[in-house]
């Protein structure tokens, strides 16, 4: 069992601006972590850039022409948030070629689960629209690759980024093969998000949005993955797990307004690599999204990795209390409606 990171100091060149929240030092607190990584031994992947096709399988042309449009301009404003600079069409092209070749490793086995640290971010571009910081989206074109390049039908995405994922959700909304789960705080940017927002056409149903009040800690997390995400996941056993891992629901970020900590970070993972061991083998790839605290980032980045690369836990301690209230459902069933 081995777990892949992968980082790599380009993704500095995305210049957002002045006192812009998604800046490059995000980057130096994931490798300011890696650099005093103790635990078990992980492996370093580099990126590669993007295809145009790879892009284009989740975008429409005329986004990939207007991103491509700011290559070596100072500064372009895409939107009131999402800024570019002179390499941040490379930096975002690096960012989607990041994410696919760590989901190659883990989709052929070579590593059993990865973390992607890449920058700028995805989730909020939809098929026509970069918005929200983010240019391309990477979790949307790794879940693409997966079934043109892997073969696979059922891939799940989970989405904890303090923000809804608006532009993962629409372009997969009509889509059965890929089940998008968002916990988010709501009403929050970008306004998406709303729990009866269940998907289209055949996709009704694989779309499962858990929108909380502002100020949810770990216990309410906790308690949406115990209650809904875990079984969801469970019945629609993903050929493959991808988390739009975003730590801007942690308690010191300036933007969300949540209070998860470390701790919750772990037990999220923990479920959902739980998910992934019993339905595709382990295969979980998780990718960074928002996340705006520094020291936040490198706790709670430090804490997933120690969750991917912890050893299958003994058959008796993943009979956690999820699973002994389900056996209890079911024992006291003929009694008591539970
Ligand atoms: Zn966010």
């Amino acid at each position: 069992m081995r777990t892949a990171v992968l980082v790599d100091p380009r993704y500095r060149d995305h210049d957002p601006g002045p006192h812009h929240p998604e800046r490059p030092e995000r980057i130096d607190a994931v490798e300011a972590m890696l650099h005093d990584w103790r635990g078990a031994p992980i492996e370093r992947v580099r990126p590669r850039l993007a295809s145009e096709g790879e892009i284009l399988a989740v975008h429409a042309a005329p986004l990939l022409e207007a991103v491509r449009a700011t290559e070596g301009k100072a500064h372009v404003a895409i939107d009131a948030d999402t800024h570019t600079s002179a390499r941040s069409y490379e930096t975002a092209l690096l960012a989607a070629g990041g994410v696919l070749e760590l989901a190659d490793l883990v989709a052929r086995r070579d590593v059993q689960n990865g973390f992607a640290f890449v920058r700028p971010p995805g989730h909020h571009a939809t098929r026509a629209q970069s918005m929200g910081f983010c240019l391309f989206n990477n979790a949307a074109a790794a879940a693409e690759r997966l079934r043109a390049e892997h073969g696979l039908e059922r891939i799940a995405i989970v989405d904890w980024d303090v923000h809804h994922g608006n532009g993962t959700e629409a372009i997969f909304y009509d889509d059965p093969g890929v089940l998008y789960v968002s916990l988010h705080q709501y009403p929050f940017y970008p306004g998406t998000g709303a729990a009866t927002d269940l998907g289209r056409g055949a996709g009704t149903g694989f779309n499962v949005n858990v929108p909380f009040s502002a100020g949810v800690g770990d216990l309410g997390y906790a308690l949406a993955f115990q209650e809904v995400i875990e079984p969801v996941l469970r019945q629609f056993a993903p050929q493959f797990v991808i988390v739009s891992a975003g730590f801007d629901c942690h308690h010191r970020d300036p933007l969300g307004g949540m209070e998860v900590t470390e701790e919750g970070f772990r037990a999220m993972t923990r479920s959902l690599l739980s998910v992934a061991r019993d339905s595709c083998e382990g295969r979980l790839l998780a990718i960074l999204e928002g996340g705006y605290d520094l020291d936040a980032i490198r706790g709670s980045s430090r804490a997933v990795l120690e969750e991917l690369c912890r050893p299958d836990p003994p058959v008796e301690e993943m009979l956690g209390p999820a699973h002994l209230f389900e056996q209890l459902k079911g024992i006291l069933a003929p009694h008591w409606r539970l």
